[in-house]
C-alpha cells in the first residue's frame, strides 16, 4: 500500500523507514525493506506493524547502504505472512522488488516460471516480477523492467534493485501512482509525495506506462517501449504537517 525508494548519501534504511512511517495512515498488514551496498542485497520483512520490522532491524541490523527500497503491504493475493511480505527476490537473490496493485496474469506467469525451473516462495502475484526481472537482466535494470512490464496485465507500481546495478533504483507504473522526489545528490521514489516531503519538494509525476531509473546524479524516464517520456515536474507547496 506504500512504496519508498532512495538513492543518495544518507543511510538509506533510515530514509526508507521514515518514508514508510509517513505512509502508515494508508493502512497495511506487513512491511519490508531491502538495502543495496557493495556487498549485495540485504532484506528484512515482517507481517504486522512497522514496529515489528523495526524491532527485528534493531536485533539483526542490516549493513549500511546508500540505496534502499521499502514497502507496506495490503494483501490481495496470499495472506499477511512474513513470506508473502515484500520485497520479493528471485532464485539467485540478486533482484528485490516491491509492488502495489495486482498483476492480473500472475497465474500464467507463475506456471511458466515453474516450468523453467524457478522456485516460487510466496503466494503473491508480485513474486513473478522478481523472477522475470532476474531472467531479463543483462546489465541494464531499466531495460529489464521495460521488457517485464510489457508482459504484465493489471495495475502496478513496481520498484526494484539489482545487486549488479549498484547505485540504481528502478520504478515503473501502470494504473497506480509513482512520484519522484529530486534532491541534491539524492533522489527519492514513492507512491505518495508525503513519503519524501521532509527531504525535497521538487517532484516529478510519472505518466502511465513509464519506467524511471534513479541514480544519485539524476533521473531518466522512458516509456515501456524505451522512447523518452514526457513527465510533469512540479513543486509541492502544501504544508505536509497539515
Ligand atoms: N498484490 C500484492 C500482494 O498482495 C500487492 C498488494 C499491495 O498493493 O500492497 O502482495
Amino acid at each position: 500500500c506504500g512504496i519508498v525508494g532512495y538513492v543518495g548519501c544518507e543511510a538509506a534504511l533510515d530514509v526508507v523507514i521514515e518514508g514508510l512511517e509517513r505512509l502508515e495512515y494508508r493502512g497495511y498488514d506487513s512491511a519490508g525493506v531491502t538495502v543495496l551496498n557493495g556487498g549485495g542485497l540485504a532484506t528484512e520483512k515482517r507481517a504486522g506493524k512497522l514496529a515489528n520490522l523495526k524491532k527485528t532491524l534493531t536485533d539483526f541490523p542490516l549493513p549500511t547502504a546508500s540505496v534502499g527500497i521499502g514497502h507496506t503491504r495490503w494483501a490481495t493475493h496470499g495472506g499477511p505472512t512474513d513470506a508473502n511480505a515484500h520485497p520479493h527476490l528471485d532464485d539467485a537473490r540478486r533482484v528485490a522488488v516491491v509492488h502495489n496493485g495486482i498483476i492480473e496474469n500472475f497465474a500464467q506467469l507463475r506456471a511458466e516460471l515453474a516450468e523453467r525451473g524457478h522456485t516460487l516462495r510466496s503466494e503473491t502475484d508480485t513474486e513473478v516480477v522478481a523472477h522475470l526481472l532476474g531472467e531479463a537482466f543483462t546489465g541494464d535494470l531499466a531495460e529489464a523492467m521495460r521488457g517485464v512490464c510489457r508482459r504484465l496485465d493489471g495495475a502496478f507500481t513496481l520498484v526494484a534493485v539489482h545487486s549488479d546495478s549498484p547505485g540504481v533504483v528502478v520504478g515503473a507504473r501502470r494504473n497506480s501512482p509513482l512520484v519522484v522526489g529530486r534532491g541534491d545528490g539524492e533522489n527519492f521514489l514513492a507512491s505518495d509525495v508525503a513519503a519524501f516531503i521532509a527531504h525535497t519538494r521538487d517532484a516529478v509525476e510519472l505518466g502511465q506506462d513509464q519506467v524511471v531509473e534513479l541514480r544519485r546524479e539524476g533521473v531518466t524516464v522512458t516509456n515501456f517501449d524505451g522512447t523518452p517520456a514526457t513527465v510533469r515536474e512540479y513543486h509541492v507547496d502544501w504544508d505536509a504537517s497539515a
